[in-house]
């Protein structure tokens, strides 16, 4: 194979000015490998598609690989995102961006020793479990609180522990999935429990659990169907009323809330979303709900209700394998050391974002606009910029037919719209922005002040890199230009 003769040797590659230099920042063996890849990949398109090709040019082929391997390496794949979709609680995003509070905590906790499973009075082993139960409990009202890694862990081990090789009775209307991942019936068969479902999709009444209840029953068990509604002739047992056939049957209740509301958020129109206490003032026996929802903490799952079901659990052999580490307990703590306050809006940015005033978010946009005219204004792809009123979303499974009137800027393009807002996607760090009737458009209310410049170099840079992928044909400028 004549071709295959040019490319060039590993001494050739390391010896290479770029590469060496590579080797002097990465450990040598890591751009030997990545050195031989590109070699290999090199030998392989050659023999795929015999082509004449220099020594030179393939010596530079090599070594830009090699580089763009080390490169990416060091870069890691964990990147930031400037959320300009306006969806608070985008799971795809990482859900809650986390408080300075809860930054402090990780920060200071997380780079030394701590007590996490030490009494230090008495200098014994204590229970890792023992530090968010004081808070959650004087939160939520429960008289004990247990945190796991997420709230799927929550309501598998609430299952387990309780429900394992018997029955719990579910509504039909409440079998909800959430974000693809979790289903309560899978989550039931996983843990061992039998799940019987009673009523029909629309419609559930009390009699209808107790005439399922047998001796096998374990557990009643209601899921708050957070990412959709059931609208029309429909009819769900209320929690005080599950609470009541609970306790005819001597059964315990568990409700999966979800998004986990510490405090009252109807002053700002936000009433549908049920709160914590409202749950456990209603009789519930165990409470589950997510960290990292409209809590706005790290992903956790958070289990309040009555001590002997919280006590079994912690007893569960499982709760080993779903238990939080120290920078959660930490997250978590600076998180609803805020819920302490009469304004926890003002702490945590979830909340921050859900609450912002009208006015905010219009003087938002107004600046992002004018740092976008700027920019881009006279850019042939652009025919207008404005700010505009949008419809934005909490998101997270959370309020899933409430909209948030929001604010922001509209950005027209004539040309190749998908290609810049994939090219926005892929720079660093990304922008997400929504797209709608060939305008890109970027909400006031998840994008933070301090954005707002780079967000005008970002869309100025993907609007260049776009001109020119058009000039040079390439790939995808042919796609979608
Ligand atoms: C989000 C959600 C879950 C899953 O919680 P994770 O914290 O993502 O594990 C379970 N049940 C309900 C009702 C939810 O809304």
């Amino acid at each position: 194979m004549e071709h295959l003769k040019n490319i060039p040797n590993m001494d050739e590659i390391l010896k290479n000015p770029h590469v060496m230099a590579l080797c002097s920042r990465v450990r040598r063996d890591l751009v030997v490998a990545a050195a031989r890849v590109a070699v290999a990949g090199l030998r392989t398109e050659l023999l795929e598609r015999p082509q004449p090709a220099s020594k030179t040019s393939l010596l530079e082929q090599a070594v830009e690989r090699t580089t763009k391997t080390i490169n990416d390496l060091k870069r890691g794949t964990l990147q930031e995102v400037i959320n300009g979709t306006g969806v608070v609680l985008h799971t795809n995003l990482g859900r809650a961006p986390l408080s300075a509070m809860a930054l402090q905590e990780i920060y200071h906790l997380g780079a030394g020793y701590t007590n996490l499973e030490m009494e230090l009075s008495s200098g014994d082993r204590g229970s890792r479990y023992r530090h968010l139960e004081g808070l959650l409990t004087r939160l939520t009202g429960a008289e004990a609180a247990l945190v796991v890694n997420n709230n799927a862990a929550a309501v598998f081990l609430g299952l387990n522990t309780l429900a394992a090789g018997r029955e719990v009775i579910v509504s039909r209307g409440q079998l909800v999935e959430i974000g693809g991942a979790f289903r309560i019936p899978e989550v039931m068969k996983a843990s061992g429990a039998c799940l019987v479902e009673v009523g029909t999709t629309n419609k559930t009444y009390g009699a209808d659990y107790l005439e399922a209840i047998n001796a096998e029953t374990a557990l009643l068990f209601s899921a708050h169907t957070s990412n959709y509604r059931i609208v029309g002739f429909t009819r769900e047992v209320s929690l005080a009323e599950l609470v009541e056939v609970g306790q005819r049957a001597s059964l315990p209740v568990m409700h999966d809330l979800g998004s986990g509301v510490l405090c009252d958020l109807s002053a700002w129109g936000l009433k549908e979303e049920p709160t914590v206490k409202a749950s456990i003032e209603a009789g519930v026996d165990i409470v589950t709900f997510s960290g990292d929802k409209l809590l706005g903490g790290p992903q956790a799952g958070i289990i309040v209700g009555k001590k002997t079901y919280i006590d079994a659990m912690k007893k569960n052999q499982l709760l080993r394998a779903l238990r939080v580490d120290k920078l959660t307990i930490a997250a978590l703590e600076g998180t609803l050391k805020a819920y302490l306050t009469e304004h926890p809006e003002q702490d945590i940015p979830v909340l921050r974002m859900l609450t912002a005033a009208p006015e905010e978010l219009y003087d938002k946009s107004g600046q992002l606009c004018q740092e976008l005219q700027t920019a881009v204004g006279s850019h042939p792809r652009v025919s207008h910029i404005a700010v505009v009123p949008l419809e934005d979303r909490v998101g997270g499974g959370a309020y899933p037919i409430h909209s948030l009137p929001g604010c922001g800027v509209e950005i027209a393009i004539g040309q190749g719209l998908e290609a810049i807002a994939r090219r926005l996607r892929q720079s660093r760090p990304a922008l997400l922005t929504r797209i709608q009737d060939n305008c890109l458009l970027i909400s006031a209310r998840t994008v933070e002040m301090v954005q707002i410049k780079q967000i005008a170099e970002l869309l100025k840079q993907a609007l260049k890199d776009v001109q020119s992928e058009g000039k040079t044909g390439s790939e995808s400028a042919q796609e979608e230009i």
